[in-house]
């Protein structure tokens, strides 16, 4: 099956009873035993009918062994971090999600599990970072807000031969332009709160994993920690993940349309965007994504110009947030970037007059006047 057609016929499309073609959403806590232990679904943190089947729709999207959704990406992320015991230490790329790196650093530090921050698109650096107790390599690519690639197939080779476990947040790409899986990853993560749910009405985590262990161990840990998705909101997912072959068709030919704008505008000093052959990784990612996606940063010259820019916007909704049928704008070093120190950020190259863009499903002449007014 094609990805598109897998989008709308994978997992389960429809309800074995009655031939509904849309899931039914199973408000049920508890489940009827015919005898003891006798059951399909026994109590819905365990398991709940409209939950499995948004498991099995990303877990065949992905092309993993076993699949789990969660309240929102965080839960997925720290029910994979569960996997991790004291004195364990794992690699994470630098500009990971700003959440990730809260949690790594003022949660998981309580533990004791050690992390180490790296610059993944350079794998010797990676290979430097691997210590005697290192478990895992933790990766993001295209990364936030700079678009930063790391090669996927390049990092599975190393955890492969020192026995490491590799894992990628898959957000950014989703799995309809990248499937780590079948470069070597482990475990894929999701947001679903972004793009998989594309609505801007939904917040979800989806981890899928790729082996009979790892699907034992998650869920022991999901079940054990409890932060599942429920019933109504495992729905909204399915049906956001029906169309998101299009939308991500669509949010492409928008938002290289909206780069290549940026990138000749007078006074637009610097545009990342992954699809522009310049981006560095552009090479690795075209080898590893069959997509661009739809986030795009950009230099307006100062904090001051891009603040103005961000008020004058008429269709790009200054928020939090990305992959939903509006356009979203947003400043990273006052926003998502704020808690890093002003010296770190300029390091990493997020000035203070970086703007950052998730195009939508907006009109693009009309996205393109926009920012041209605003400009
Ligand atoms: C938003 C986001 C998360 C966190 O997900 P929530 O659903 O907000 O908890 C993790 N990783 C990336 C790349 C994200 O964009």
């Amino acid at each position: 099956m094609r990805k598109k057609t897998q989008m709308i016929h994978g997992g389960i499309s429809r309800d074995e009873h009655t031939g509904a073609v849309s899931i039914p959403v199973h408000h049920a806590s508890t489940f009827k035993q015919d005898g003891v232990g006798n059951f399909v679904y026994e109590y819905a943190r365990t398991g709940n009918p409209t939950r499995h089947a948004l498991e099995e729709l990303i877990k065949d999207l992905e092309g993993g062994y076993h699949s789990f959704a969660f309240g929102s990406g965080m839960a997925a992320i720290s029910s994979v971090m569960h996997l991790f015991s004291t004195g364990d230490h794992v690699i994470f790329t630098d500009d990971v999600y700003g959440g990730s790196y809260r949690l790594v650093t003022k949660v998981l530090t309580k533990y004791n599990v050690d992390v180490t921050f790296v610059d993944t698109s350079d794998l010797n650096a990676v290979e430097d970072a691997i210590q005697e107790n290192t478990k895992a390599i933790y990766v993001e690519t295209p990364t936030n807000p700079l678009l930063k690639i790391t090669d996927l197939a390049g990092i599975s080779k190393l955890a492969k031969s020192k026995n490491l476990l590799m894992i990628v947040d898959n957000t950014f790409s989703t799995p309809y332009w990248q499937n780590p899986i079948e470069l070597g990853a482990d475990i894929v993560l999701h947001s679903a709160t972004k793009y998989i749910g594309g609505h801007s009405d939904v917040v979800a985590g989806l981890v899928v994993v790729n082996s009979e262990q790892l699907t034992a161990d998650m869920h022991f840990i999901q079940n054990s920690i409890g932060a599942v998705l429920g019933p109504q909101d495992s729905w909204l997912l399915v049906r956001g993940i029906r169309t998101l072959a299009v939308r991500m068709e669509e949010i492409e030919e928008n938002a290289k349309r909206v780069a290549d704008f940026l990138a000749n505008h007078p006074q637009v000093s610097k545009v990342y965007y992954p699809g522009f052959e310049n981006h560095k990784g552009h090479d690795i990612h075209t080898k590893q994504a069959r997509g661009f996606g739809g986030m795009i940063s950009f230099d307006a010259g100062s904090g001051e110009k891009a603040e103005e820019v961000l008020r004058k916007v008429k269709f790009f909704t200054l928020a939090e947030s990305l992959g939903a049928v509006e356009s979203l704008i947003s400043l990273p070093a006052k926003m998502t970037h704020a808690s890093i120190p002003r010296e770190r950020r300029l390091e990493l190259g997020i000035t203070d007059g970086l703007i950052r863009i998730s195009v939508g499903l907006e009109d693009a002449e009309d996205l393109i006047e926009d920012l041209q007014s605003a400009l």
